[in-house]
């Protein structure tokens, strides 16, 4: 699944004009190639692996098994983004992971960080009564921050050019708890500054290094926690939910397989689909996708003129991709 070969031989794509190449095909290359080709670029994507996706991909380590291997929950893929490239239409569902983290301790207690607030107060109730207004005062300062930097409508700090740490500070005003959230506490001083229970507070360390080569003693790491927390999938805050598979997925396997001459497979769900919903709109809008090649160098326009004829292209031939020398238009 998410096997892709060559459009066209390397020769012609190589020959050929484009605006823009993008090189890797993992979801981000996929869907700047689907905004550019929908902007009137002729726009090539590159991809090493013999497969789309990137790290949101679906792999088949065992006949017939099936799974993300690495991503496997979307939930900071922007809602303008599923509406723009009409990702609902090519299948994406999913599935809002309301249990949040079941967290088991060495002592036999455990708790339940239920995304509800409700649930999760009365389960913090439970464990460690005397952190209840702490954590209602940790899951506040995220709010305050979502709120302030990605807020509903216009005004979405993640929408267009990057803000400038001054921005920042000053959509944040005097709320230094926020601001230290932000730019300087690590993981285990968040979690320190609000709550009492050791237990309690080493159920919440881990979300201060998802994704990171970090330690949540690590300066800065708080702020990955409000990261992960400041989506609005689905318009519902912080929100992360499962891709599902389903009936939308028969449509986009008939897309891909007119596409690709049938080499795509089914799959139920996982998030790879995100990726493959991506190639799918980055395709429809006339992005081309190569993958199974590699390049070893890239040619400016004139270099690849005079050597054109020692460097010629080459067509992967056997299930080990060739090095290609691929000359610039
Ligand atoms: C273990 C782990 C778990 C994660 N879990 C989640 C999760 O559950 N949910 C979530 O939203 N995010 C998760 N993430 C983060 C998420 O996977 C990344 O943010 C996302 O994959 C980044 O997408 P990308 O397109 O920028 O890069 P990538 O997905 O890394 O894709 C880059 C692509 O470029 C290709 N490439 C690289 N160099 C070249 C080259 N020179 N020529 C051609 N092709 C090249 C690569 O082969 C790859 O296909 C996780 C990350 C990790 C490591």
């Amino acid at each position: 699944m998410g096997e892709l070969g060559l459009p066209a031989p390397i020769r012609e794509l190589a020959a050929k004009t484009w605006d823009t190449i993008v090189v890797g095909a993992g979801h981000n290359g996929l869907a700047c190639a689907a905004y550019l080709a929908r902007a009137d670029q002729r726009v090539l994507v590159i991809e090493s692996r013999t497969r789309v996706g990137g790290a949101c991909t679906i792999e088949e380590p065992f006949p017939g098994v099936r799974m993300s291997p690495c991503a496997y929950l979307a939930g900071l893929l922007h809602p303008l983004v599923v509406d723009e490239l009409d990702l609902p239409r090519r299948g994406f569902n999913w599935t809002p992971a309301v249990n949040g983290l079941f967290v088991p301790f060495l002592d036999g207690s455990s708790i339940q960080l239920w995304d509800d607030d409700d649930r999760c107060e009365a389960e913090v109730r439970r464990l460690a009564p005397g952190d209840v207004a702490g954590w209602r005062a940790m899951s506040d300062v995220i709010r305050r921050l979502r709120d302030a930097l990605r807020p509903t409508g216009t005004g979405d700090l993640w929408i267009g050019e990057a803000p400038t740490p001054a921005q920042i500070e000053v959509r944040l005003s005097a709320d230094n708890e926020a601001l230290s959230v932000l730019f300087d506490w690590s993981m285990a001083e968040y979690v320190e500054h609000y709550l009492r229970d050791e237990r309690l507070q080493i159920a919440y360390l881990g979300q201060g290094v998802i994704g990171t080569n970090a330690s949540p003693f690590d300066p800065g790491t708080a702020s990955i926690r409000f990261h992960h927390a400041s989506g609005r999938l689905g318009g519902i805050p912080g929100m992360w939910g499962y891709v599902r598979g389903g009936m939308g997925m028969a449509d986009l396997v008939i897309l891909m397989a007119q596409h690709f001459g049938g080499m795509w497979g089914y799959v139920r769900g996982g998030m790879g689909m995100v990726s493959f919903y991506f190639c799918d709109a980055a395709l429809e809008s006339g992005a081309t996708v190569v993958s199974v090649c590699r390049f070893r160098k890239f040619c400016p326009a004139k270099e690849w003129s005079s050597n054109a004829a020692s460097a010629s292209p080459q067509e992967p031939s056997s299930p080990t991709p060739p090095v290609c020398g691929v000359g610039l238009p």
